[in-house]
């Protein structure tokens, strides 16, 4: 059996600005109590609310120990001063949703977080680039059985023990 990720963008108010792709199927969206605060204060209450009514996106706290991993990473690369305190809230929550069972990938413009994201070996991809699509490609494969081929329909019986086919997403390269 193939141990499988599934993706976790974690968005910053530049991410929803920029109409990423949210209302795909199967996407799956996190961002910070003091973003989902900044993010009502300019405006984008609705599509938080439907983001959150649809269960796309979850609101996490994180963990002292990764803001605390974050705080010391930034100031040694330089980046400390950039980072106001949601963005490093957006990193910690990055860190934590890494050491679980996530592919993470954050959505921001922001320089300095890309940068820290980076040394931490986290995936991040702009925000202003059209669609998060463009980082995932679909596979579909039997949770089943295992059976894989190009050809398989989502939710459709595998042709092999009869289960319905899953989709997963993988990356389609590296960011
Ligand atoms: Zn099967």
């Amino acid at each position: 059996m193939t141990t499988h990720k599934p993706h976790i963008f974690i968005i910053d108010t530049s991410a929803l600005f920029n109409r990423i792709n949210y209302a795909a199927e199967d996407i799956r969206l996190a961002t910070t109590p003091l973003l989902e605060k900044e993010m009502h204060q300019k405006g984008l209450k609705d599509t938080l609310e439907l983001l959150l009514a649809t269960d796309k996106l979850q609101i996490i706290e994180p963990t002292a120990a990764s803001l605390e991993k974050i705080h010391k990473v930034a100031m040694q690369l330089g980046d400390l001063s950039n980072l106001s305190d949601p963005d490093q809230q957006l990193l910690a929550l990055a860190l934590d949703l890494s050491h679980q069972d996530f592919n993470v990938v954050i959505i921001t413009d922001d320089y300095s977080i890309q940068n820290v994201a980076r040394r931490l070996s986290i995936s991040y991809k702009p925000a202003s680039h059209p669609g998060i699509r463009e980082v995932i490609k679909w596979e579909t494969y039997c949770s089943a059985c295992g059976h894989k081929a190009p050809k398989l329909v989502h939710k459709e019986p595998c042709p092999v023990c009869g289960t319905p086919i899953k989709r997963r997403a993988v990356r389609k390269q590296p960011i």
